[in-house]
């Protein structure tokens, strides 16, 4: 496991210093809080009332399989929508000024399936501050040994096709974090370099009484009051799981595993040579900024720069102040990196996949054998003969 990872400080820091400020100066000129706004909780609303609307509507039993199993997909599309326009806010404490208000907003996350708990150590503390960052950032192992989005991670034969199969398993991974990830990154001692063995006693009790919960409302109960078979049902538990991951591991994706970002490694002291905010700039990207479609149902996590320097700030403001903060990029020769659509965005992501999956794979084999150097192999040859 690396070393502890520390920030060069005094390099490039007047550009977030002069950010904040700007972003600070907005809010004041125009009498807002950071915090959610009308339209904000009306958001909300629409989206928890979506969700179990649909919930409601499958389990009424009026309609055909084929119906039930298009309500099944929805559904998952509305988990991956509360995930990012509600839990993700009230999770990092930016929906209201009222820590209980975030606290009982956030248990929404268990609507999907997850633990707010644990969401809180691998996002907050530890993706949000060593985003990118090899043997750190564990958002970069969606599935070790078959997607390779990190470049520091070994190459194999199989990733040669991840730009095929990588979106399959970004739907996969809705179930895995439901059946496993939550379990195993809770029993994990370390996570990154996040001492993990010190849980308070009530989160054992809330890992798995929200769990067993979620298990009884999805698959119990639907198995008792729809006249379905055993396997019908685990069908369209796994299409909505496969909608929810679908459009969560997309959108998470398009913001950290794009062209032009950064993957920095730390030195040999462990030491990033660059101010945190600068090393964020570099590993985050936006896309679709001005579409507001985009922003209604991606809650600012299509706007993650603006989110990785203010994820305190709810997202309902992130349109206003990107201006702010990408002038403010573009004043000190800070990357803003950004793609105009959610196609382009794609798009940069399937190259990145092949990049590095077959491409580095070609490299690797095109490379000279590393037990004889290239130049110590000539010498060799040059003595020889
Ligand atoms: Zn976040």
């Amino acid at each position: 496991m690396s070393k502890k990872v520390k920030f060069a400080p005094g390099k490039r820091t007047e550009f977030f210093a002069t950010t904040r400020k700007r972003v600070d100066a907005y809010f004041e000129e125009k009498n807002l809080s950071s915090h959610a706004n009308g339209a904000m909780w009306a958001k909300i609303a629409f989206f928890l009332t979506g969700f179990v609307g649909l919930y409601a509507l499958i389990l009424s039993n009026q309609f055909s399989l084929l119906i039930q199993l298009g309500l099944a997909v929805l559904l998952g599309m509305f988990g991956a929508f509360i995930g990012f326009n509600v839990s993700h806010d009230a999770m990092h404490g930016s929906l209201s000024a009222s820590s209980r208000i975030n606290r009982l907003v956030s248990t929404s996350f268990y609507m999907l399936g997850a633990n707010p708990y644990v969401w809180r150590i691998t996002h907050n503390l530890i993706h949000h501050t060593y985003t990118n960052i090899h043997g750190h950032d564990e958002d970069l192992e969606v599935a070790p040994g078959l997607v390779r989005l990190d470049p520091d991670e070994k190459v194999n034969r199989m990733h040669r096709y991840q730009h095929w199969y990588a979106f399959l398993l970004y739907g996969l991974a809705s179930l895995s974090w439901v059946l496993r990830k939550d379990y195993k990154k809770f029993f994990q001692e370390k996570i990154g370099q996040h001492d993990n063995t010190n849980h308070p006693r009530k989160e054992y009790f809330n890992l798995f009484f929200y769990k067993i919960l979620y298990y009884v409302c999805f698959l119990v109960v639907p198995f008792l009051v729809l006249d379905l078979r055993w396997w019908q049902l685990l069908v369209g538990f796994g299409l909505m799981h496969l909608a929810q991951g679908l459009v969560l591991g997309l959108v998470f994706q398009l913001a950290h595993i794009v062209e032009d970002l950064d993957f920095p490694a730390p030195d040999a002291q462990g030491t990033i040579q660059e101010a945190w905010a600068i090393h964020q700039m570099q590993t985050t990207a936006n896309f679709a900024r001005k579409s507001g479609l985009v922003n209604f149902l991606c809650g600012g996590l299509n706007m993650q720069i603006e989110h990785h320097l203010f994820p305190k700030v709810c997202h309902i403001h992130y349109p206003a102040i990107s201006n702010i903060v990408k002038e403010t990029a573009l004043e000190f020769g800070v990357p803003y990196i950004e793609q105009p659509t959610f196609g382009s965005a794609l798009q940069s992501h399937y190259r990145m996949l092949r990049k590095l999956g077959a491409e580095a794979y070609a490299a690797q084999q095109a490379e000279p054998r590393r037990d004889v150097p290239g130049s110590v192999a000539v010498e060799l040859v040059r003595s020889e003969g």
